[in-house]
């Protein structure tokens, strides 16, 4: 069998992508060395990347703020370490049966030379195994990938927009050796600039008016200055945790337990708006949100229990104490301990 672009498509679509683009190399042709992705796989002709879907469902517990596992598990991790890499791991027996070597690529932070929050380079942490290599492990960007792969543009908010789901799509990509037809870059225009991803960010993250511009294969991609550690604060609620309603340290769920502040931004307010405005083909027919939101929550405010839970749980003596609150006091919401000692990695732990 010849593979084709086709071919590929459909495979990796019965195998449960939801999207799927193809770039030729080349479209890595100015990238800095230490994130082109011809240096993990010189020989590759082409770069497959496939989109999942984050099922508006996973946000629904957060909206309403009564249930904070779903999103950062099924909506975040299930679908960057389970979900998206079985199909990789598919992909790539597909490509191989046919004599294709692959390189499956799942998006997680591993041993990336630059660290993938702040862009910064991280000195004495690895070295160029010769002459001319960039420092091991070379960081491939993903949405700049999917924009190669002509799977939607970047929005101002700096998450990828697609046609399809708008802001709710996780990535994963192949490398191969096999010579596949690309796609073109996509032209069509999502992101309409109505800041709304800016104004709804509890950490106020992202930029109103200053913006970061690149050039890939000859096209200018453009979003706004995003400020990372300000963004790492927005996921984990806030930096009052005024969308985080625990007052002590959520369980990680496959190591993305933090992500509770629900993207209220970037993805939510980002995915209401395009909804509204039918930018994106994935409509529901219900609107996801029906009334106000939920208020800000002040955590200065003394702890109170409410009359059904006294009702419930007091009356029948069914309550335990917490600690939480007093953790919460001694930490600041990464779980680092405030005198600095007991630095937690908050991507890797
Ligand atoms: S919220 Fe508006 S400005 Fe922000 S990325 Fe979405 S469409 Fe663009």
């Amino acid at each position: 069998m010849i593979i084709t672009s086709e071919k590929i498509k459909e495979k990796a679509k019965e195998l449960g992508a939801d999207l799927v683009g193809i770039s030729p190399m080349s479209r890595f042709e100015g990238a800095p060395k230490q994130m082109d992705a011809r240096y993990i796989f010189p020989n590759a002709k082409s770069m497959i990347v496939l989109g999942f879907r984050i099922a508006r469902g996973t946000l629904r517990g957060i909206e309403e703020g009564t249930l904070y596992t779903t999103y950062p598990s099924m909506g975040y991790a299930a679908l960057n370490q389970i979900y998206g890499p079985m199909v990789l791991w598919n992909m790539t027996r597909f490509l191989e049966d046919e004599g294709y070597e692959t390189v499956p690529m799942l998006n997680m932070n591993g041993g990336e030379a630059v660290n993938p929050v702040n862009g910064n380079f991280r000195k004495g942490w690895s070295r160029p195994v010769k002459e001319g290599n960039p420092y091991p492990d070379v960081l491939v960007h993903f949405r700049l990938a999917a924009y190669m792969a002509g799977l939607g543009e970047i929005g101002w908010s700096k998450v990828f927009l697609t046609p399809e789901f708008g802001p709710r799509v996780r990535f994963a990509l192949l490398l191969t050796d096999a010579e596949l037809e690309p796609d073109p870059i996509y032209e069509g225009k999502i992101c309409d600039g109505c800041k709304l991803c800016v104004k709804n960010c509890p950490a106020k993250a992202i930029s109103k008016d200053e913006s970061v511009k690149i050039v890939i294969d000859g096209h200018q991609v453009e979003w706004g200055k995003l400020d990372p550690m300000a963004c790492e604060k927005g996921l984990q609620g806030g930096y009052e945790n005024e969308v985080n309603p625990f007052d002590g340290e959520y369980p990680r769920r496959y190591g993305y337990g933090r992500a509770i502040g629900g993207a209220l931004g970037c993805i939510r307010a980002c995915m209401i708006h395009l909804e509204e405005r039918k930018t994106i083909k994935n409509l529901f027919k219900n609107k996801f949100r029906s009334g106000k939101p939920w208020e800000k929550i002040d955590h200065s405010k003394p702890y109170e229990l409410t009359s059904d839970v006294i009702e419930h749980y007091v009356k029948q003596d069914k309550i335990e104490e917490h600690d939480a609150y007093e953790n919460y006091k001694n930490k600041d919401n990464y779980g680092t301990d405030k005198s600095g000692k007991e630095k937690i990695n908050p991507l890797i732990d």
